[in-house]
């Protein structure tokens, strides 16, 4: 363990002082981007508002074209706002555009790495962009924390797709910033490799690090994030812990395997709403709060029904997410 190795970025007390438990705070946050060559303008962001809790691991998941680019490149100072606030470790990105931006660090989707530098070469070039003093540099450390020391001095082109994205979020450690956003991490990533970098980030998160995770893998924020947001058409549609998020779907689904072939639902389930299904087993979607199970069994039972087998399933995130952006 490094404890030491997300620091905030050299900011003194004072500075920070003022910050509050927010790592990042949002506030009418507006972006349209002007129209061109024939296209209309589009209202990328709709007046967001959020705040993302310092140390969490918070997920910001939306579908395709929802916003999400748009809001961290503003926040990384790579595309200009059009109207709110926004601060990142208390510092307004209009007032304290230089504090704010060393506050973050943005590891993109794309694997751009030049293929003739080491992972130490890079880092340390990385660094030096960002004005680390030399004796500050902790390019030998981020590396052993993200599983590279044994290739700090290969060349980047014999890295593995893996090692290179692990090289990405080294790459945007280098200047400690108290604030990760990985962008889409994942994406194209196969399932192996998906849960070595859960576990990075995990890693990162418990050394002190705000992470910050856009993605369209529901999966990914459910096993990831403590927090959610959901982001649709530019608006945030929920903002919530994750399990509080999920409950929020309380219906469950009852499949019954029936002990002996039942060709059409009995007239006196109807009212349940039964569904038959493919297989010839029975489906029920039932709210446990107003409907005990048992009550349903005792229906099924009534009806003439033998049960084999049954099963219930809960509401994932995909369930809540589909029900909020079908609004
Ligand atoms: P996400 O990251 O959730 O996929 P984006 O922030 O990339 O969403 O995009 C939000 C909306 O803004 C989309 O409709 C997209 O087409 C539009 N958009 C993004 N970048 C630009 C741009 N540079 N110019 C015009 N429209 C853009």
């Amino acid at each position: 363990m490094i404890p030491s190795l997300m620091t905030s970025t050299n900011l003194t007390v004072e500075e920070n002082a003022a910050t509050g438990a927010n790592a990042i705070e949002a506030r009418g946050l507006t972006k349209i981007y002007a129209s061109q060559g024939g296209a209309p303008a589009k209202h990328a962001l709709k007046s967001i508002d959020l705040d993302i809790p310092r140390g969490s691991i918070f997920g910001l998941l939306g579908p395709n074209g929802a916003g999400k680019s748009t809001f961290i490149n503003i926040l990384a100072g790579l595309v200009k706002k059009t109207g709110g606030t926004a601060r990142i470790w208390g510092f307004d990105i209009d007032k304290n555009p230089r504090k704010s931006r060393v506050s973050i660090g943005v590891v993109p989707q794309e694997l751009s790495i030049d293929p003739f530098f080491t992972p130490f070469d890079l880092l340390d070039l990385h660094a030096g962009m960002y004005g680390v003093p030399k004796a500050e540099r902790r390019t030998a450390e981020i590396l052993s924390v993200l599983g590279l020391a044994d290739k700090a001095h290969a060349y980047a082109r014999t890295l593995s797709g893996g090692m290179r994205r692990r090289l990405l979020v080294a790459k945007a450690m280098v200047h400690s910033p108290p604030i990760l956003v990985l962008d889409e991490p994942t994406a194209g990533v196969d399932v192996e490799l998906r849960q070595q970098l859960w576990d990075y980030v995990r890693t990162l998160n418990a050394l002190g690090a705000t992470i910050v995770l856009t993605t369209h893998y529901l999966e990914e924020a459910e096993a990831m994030c403590d927090r959610i947001a959901i982001i649709n058409h530019g608006q945030v549609i929920a903002c919530e812990p994750t399990p509080q998020l999920l409950a929020r779907i309380s219906d469950k689904r009852l499949v019954i395997t029936p002990a002996h072939l039942v060709a059409m639902v009995p007239e006196s389930l109807t009212s349940l709403n039964v569904e038959r299904l493919g297989d010839g087993r029975l489906a029920v979607q039932y709210n446990p709060a107003d409907t005990p199970v048992m009550m349903l069994l005792d229906r099924f039972k009534e009806a003439g029904i033998q049960i084999a087998d049954i099963s219930t399933e809960e509401s994932d995130l995909e369930d809540v997410f589909l029900q909020l952006t079908s609004k």
